[in-house]
């Protein structure tokens, strides 16, 4: 219904001006004022010489500056480029070198300590700053640890005086095809050195209206910020979501249990997608209580697997339940997912949780190792086609034609589907473990280790062994005041499932290394053994 991102957001602050479009601690911007805001930004951009498709990288938390640069960027005519802000030198350098941006806005702390030794090297021409105290008067320690500033940083623009320059002119209009590029998002890396997906207004717009769709969502939802906004997750189903009802979007800067929860008490959000870790997180807050989530009725979990008891407990704990919905950067969010009011079902013999069944117009095969397609309830690559899809990866038409020939997109997870056509993903392809010719999936054996009540997170990778090639090691972290020991954890999995299957190893970590996106660094975990 909309032909590119700008003007999703246009009708919405034509429907409902006085709307609040974003809530960030005791802040409020409405559309009206967002809509004037990023006039006066991509005013800005325009003066410091920002020409049409250029690329200006957003390295920025959860505040409300993201999506006033991103929405000023697309004014502007420009790209933006979504990098998390967990990045330190080495990746920040890689991604602006890879994107060629020419301007980079970022949190003052990020510049001081990062941006300031990298941009040197690369394309980028102007450098806006802003502090994570901007648009609210809290300055809370859980959010911003101590380091937060407000004022201008010496070598920089700052956003907020570039704004009030500008603030009352509006760029010339821009439009654009569905074809152009909306945003650049990396890959995490999980699989290899990050690449740039180029999502585009079609793929943005079409993602947006298919969380309103499946999850059923209309002008009067709050979305709650819990996935970080540079990745597709936060991306679309937030800003994009928001953007496309005219409905708040709460921010709260990053996640962090307490005030996560002390923010729903308070904002009373309807809807929320993010990882599995941070639902893990917040059920075991010690300051969760019952009532907490009330509000919170319209919950999707994406970007990682689901242990099914997880489900369970957290229904059990605030009363909700926690739709899966499956997708990559590449399918610009999901591909797959839940409808609201539907459970998903969980496989008797692998007992995985359904991902869902695709989303509207979205055409998901199942191909086995010599290209064809498999039947319901075999086990083979997940390779998805829809206007969701990314065009390609940014300058590299290598990588494209490999991972997304004539435009489907080859997941690299494999999965099945059932005879009822819900889709089920089984594992990673490269995360297979192969334990003296028997295959092991890791996710099946970290689903194992979760039904433990002393067990918090759980990661299971393939480690060498001398007699089968490779064998099975769990990594676990404990929840807080229980205790388990190796041999119990171990003779907990070996009850539960086939020889070859149960862990051999089991070592206890405090924290299991993650993604901000929630995903295991199995990858990580695989060089801890080489060590
Ligand atoms: P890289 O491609 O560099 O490894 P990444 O893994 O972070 O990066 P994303 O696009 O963030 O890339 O993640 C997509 C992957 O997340 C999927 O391929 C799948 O393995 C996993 N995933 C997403 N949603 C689910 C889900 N609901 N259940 C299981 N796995 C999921």
């Amino acid at each position: 219904e909309h032909t590119d991102a700008l003007a999703m957001f246009r009708a919405a602050v034509a429907r409902n001006p006085d709307g609040d479009a974003i809530r960030y601690f005791d802040g409020r911007i409405t559309l009206r004022e967002l809509d004037e805001l990023t006039d006066a930004f991509a005013v800005g951009l325009l003066d410091t010489g920002l020409d049409a498709g250029d690329r200006v990288a957003l390295y920025l938390q959860n505040v409300p500056q993201f999506v006033i640069a991103l929405v000023g960027t697309w004014k502007a005519g420009g790209i933006a480029v979504a990098v998390n802000p967990m990045n330190r030198e080495r990746e920040l350098a890689l991604l602006l070198t890879d994107s060629g941006a020419r301007v980079l806005v970022c949190l003052e702390g990020l510049y001081r300590d990062v941006a300031a030794h990298v941009v040197g090297g690369t394309d980028v021409q102007t450098v806006v700053t802003t502090s994570e105290l901007e648009y609210q008067t809290r300055d809370d320690p859980r959010a911003f640890g101590t380091e937060a500033r407000r004022g201008e940083v010496p070598g920089t623009t700052d956003m907020a005086g570039l704004i009030a320059r500008f603030r009352g002119q509006a760029p010339p209009p821009v439009s654009f095809s569905p074809d152009d590029t909306a945003v650049l998002t990396y890959t995490s890396g999980t699989t290899g050195p990050p690449k740039g997906a180029m999502n585009t207004h079609g793929n943005v717009v079409f993602n947006s209206q298919t969380y309103r769709q499946l999850c059923e969502l209309g002008p009067d939802d709050v979305v709650l910020g819990v996935a970080p906004l540079f990745h597709i997750t936060g991306l679309i189903g937030h800003v994009g979501v928001a953007l496309l009802l005219g409905a708040p979007l709460v921010l709260f800067h990053r996640f962090e249990p307490s005030l996560a929860l002390e923010t729903i008490r308070d904002e009373r959000p309807t809807f929320t997608v993010g990882s599995i870790t941070v639902f893990i997180a917040l059920m075991n807050a010690p300051q969760a209580q019952a009532q907490d989530l009330a509000t919170l009725t319209k919950i999707w979990s994406g970007g990682a697997p689901i242990p099914p008891s997880t489900v369970k407990a957290f229904s059990a704990t605030f009363g909700q339940y926690i739709h899966n919905i499956y997708g990559l950067t590449e399918t610009t969010s999901p591909s797959h997912g839940v409808p609201a009011h539907a459970q998903a079902p969980v496989d008797d013999a692998s007992g995985a949780l359904s991902v869902g069944v695709p989303v509207y117009n979205t055409v998901v095969r199942i191909v086995g190792d010599d290209g064809q397609d498999l039947p319901p309830g075999e086990v083979g690559e997940i390779v998805t086609s829809g206007p969701q899809i990314v065009p390609g990866y940014w300058n590299k038409p290598e990588e494209t034609e490999r991972a997304i020939p004539g435009g489907a997109l080859h997941t690299g997870d494999v999965g099945y589907m059932d005879e009822a056509g819900w889709f089920y993903i089984v594992d990673r392809k490269k995360d297979q473990i192969n334990a003296g010719g028997y295959k092991v999936w890791p996710r099946e054996v970290e689903d194992v280790l979760y039904e433990h009540e002393a067990v918090r997170e759980a990661a299971v990778v393939g480690v060498p062994d001398a007699y089968r090639g490779e064998t099975v090691k769990a990594f676990v972290s404990l929840r807080p005041g229980r205790t388990a020991d190796e041999a119990e954890l171990i003779a907990f999995c070996k009850e539960r499932m086939a020889a070859y299957k149960y862990p051999r190893q089991v070592e206890f970590l405090d924290e299991i290394p993650k993604t901000v996106t929630g995903k295991l660094l199995r990858r990580e975990l695989r060089a801890r053994e080489r060590r």
